[in-house]
């Protein structure tokens, strides 16, 4: 483990479990949070997670355009 990696954060827009992540669109701290993304409660925006829950992988990659 590396403790600079929590402060290196790749991407912005990433629910991050288990920490307070603020909606972009609303600024709502409430989600819904799936397997693979997490949506606001208020305003349904999703967001990809971070990392996969209990495993810690990394689900999220960066997407060609
Ligand atoms: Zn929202």
């Amino acid at each position: 483990m590396n403790a600079r990696a929590t402060f290196a954060r790749p991407a912005p827009m990433l629910y991050w479990p288990g920490e307070t992540n603020r909606c972009p669109c609303c600024g709502g701290k409430a989600w819904n949070v799936g397997r693979v993304t997490a949506e606001c409660a208020a305003c349904e925006a999703p967001l990809p997670l971070a990392q996969s829950p209990g495993t810690g992988d990394p689900v999220w990659e960066p997407k060609e355009d």
